[in-house]
């Protein structure tokens, strides 16, 4: 770790006159923190490991040094940085929104650069022939997810012998994703000699593996604790009286492990925890009745990992003093939206990725509408496999919103046809979490 240097301008952090100007033109008033730790190590060459997140500017940490020195390099030469079909800054990235978001941000802070620099995006799911004519003469800056890159490589329309900068963004993403392999390949047709900039929101084993096999005395900047985007929110539609088999298929399916479960009442407890009993799911509970020796016997039970799932309401859950979770669930929702966020704030533990599942039935239907509102979110409401919601209440659903006069939610349709293509049913909950392009 380094510490924060007060650096509160841009103009402290030796850049160009280019990237300034053009700084000043999008109202980057000042570096956020990341940006003011980072940029002068990356500057110097230093390889780097950013603990940061999507929103804490991390893109300029990585773009700004990386245009600077290829500018630098072409005025050096007075010629392009890249030559034939090869590429001086590599941005590998997990999917394609992010490869075009990357991309597009690059191309803006570059615009001084008056086209003496070119970046591309390419990236899987769209016709790779275009992408292969676009890198005709090499460029100088690509921003790809893993998998399309080694199809480019192995057409001959790109070659990594060239690269000096390597950036992983969401190095988190990259592995849990599956693209390992990929990675792996991929370094092997780099130069030994680059620096390499890795950037994840989490630090798992993988990724701490990875960052000891590329990185090379780096300089660690960690600017976070767990936070809402390490925190997958998700929330399934069941149909009324399916809540309990629904969570418990989810349990059995996904063996969880310190599942803290939320319901509202002490008396709601007690009732789900001896029905998930029939269905075989051992669940404590945790309530104000209970004296302090039973609280005490069940929290080292489940913080030990000897109790799976506990079953909680808000009041009794303020005293928990447990770590981060792996999975929170609203089995009923809470009355106030921000108890909500104090519920979801439990998941997420530090290096991991958090998961918040709320269950809605059709009477919740209003009521999450609401949640999502005052936090300002809005989640695809999905469906469990198995525990489709019936047309019935999907009508109630429809019927209710037509009653409040309000704008129907986008996934429903009027007609019964559209509304079942369009229902989202989900195989493996970790499924629609992120999905790979290639
Ligand atoms: P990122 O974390 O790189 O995805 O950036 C998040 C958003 O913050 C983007 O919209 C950037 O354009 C914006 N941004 C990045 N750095 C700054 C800055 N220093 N001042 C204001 N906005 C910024």
């Amino acid at each position: 770790m380094i510490s924060a240097k007060p650096i509160t301008n841009f103009t402290e952090l030796a850049l160009i006159e280019p990237l300034l100007a053009r700084l000043t033109e999008l109202e980057y008033l000042q570096p956020t923190p990341i940006q003011a730790q980072a940029i002068p190590s990356v500057l110097a060459g230093r390889d780097l490991i950013g603990g940061a997140n999507t929103g804490s500017g991390k893109t300029a940490t990585f773009a700004l040094p990386m245009l600077q020195d290829i500018f630098q390099q072409q005025s050096a030469k007075s010629a392009h940085s890249t030559k034939g079909n090869y590429v001086a800054g590599l941005i590998l990235v997990p999917t394609r929104e992010l490869a075009k978001q990357v991309a597009d941000s690059i191309k803006s802070y570059s615009v001084h650069f008056n086209g003496a620099i070119k970046t591309m995006a390419v990236f899987g799911g769209v016709s790779v022939n275009k992408q292969m004519l676009a890198l005709r003469g090499g460029t100088d800056i690509l921003v790809a997810t893993p998998g399309r890159l080694l199809d480019l490589i192995s057409s001959n329309a790109i070659k990594l012998d060239l690269v000096n900068t390597l950036v992983l963004d969401e190095a988190d993403r990259m592995l849990s994703l599956g693209f390992t392999e990929e990675l792996s390949q991929l370094m092997a047709l780099m130069p030994k000699k680059k620096q390499t900039l890795l950037f994840s929101a989490t630090f798992p084993e993988q990724v701490q593996t990875l960052t000891q096999e590329l990185l090379n005395n780096p300089v660690e900047i960690q600017l976070q604790s767990a936070d809402s985007s390490t925190l997958v929110q998700r929330v399934f539609t069941v149909n009324k009286g399916d809540k309990t088999a629904v969570l418990a298929h989810l349990i059995h399916q996904h063996q969880w492990r310190q599942a803290l479960v939320f319901v509202n009442a002490k008396h709601h407890c007690e009732h789900l925890s001896e029905k998930l009993a029939k269905r075989g799911i051992a669940a404590e509970v945790f309530h104000g009745d209970k004296g302090q020796s039973e609280r005490t016997r069940v929290l080292e039970g489940f913080k030990a990992g000897s109790i799976d799932v506990l079953i909680a309401t808000d009041i009794a859950a303020r005293g928990l003093d447990i770590e981060k979770l792996p999975v929170v669930i609203n089995f009923n929702l809470p009355r106030s939206p921000s108890d909500y966020m104090h519920r979801i704030g439990r998941s997420g533990r530090a290096g991991e990725v958090g998961l918040a599942i709320s269950l809605i039935d059709h009477e919740d239907y209003h009521h999450f509408k609401v949640i999502e509102k005052k936090n300002k979110i809005r989640l695809e409401r999905e469906q469990v496999a198995g525990f489709e919601v019936a047309e019935i209440a999907e009508d109630s659903i429809l019927a209710a919103e037509i009653a409040e006069n309000k704008p129907m939610a986008k996934p429903e349709g009027t007609g019964k046809k559209k509304r079942k293509k369009k229902a989202k049913i989900n195989e493996d909950i970790w499924a629609g979490y992120s999905k790979p392009e290639e």
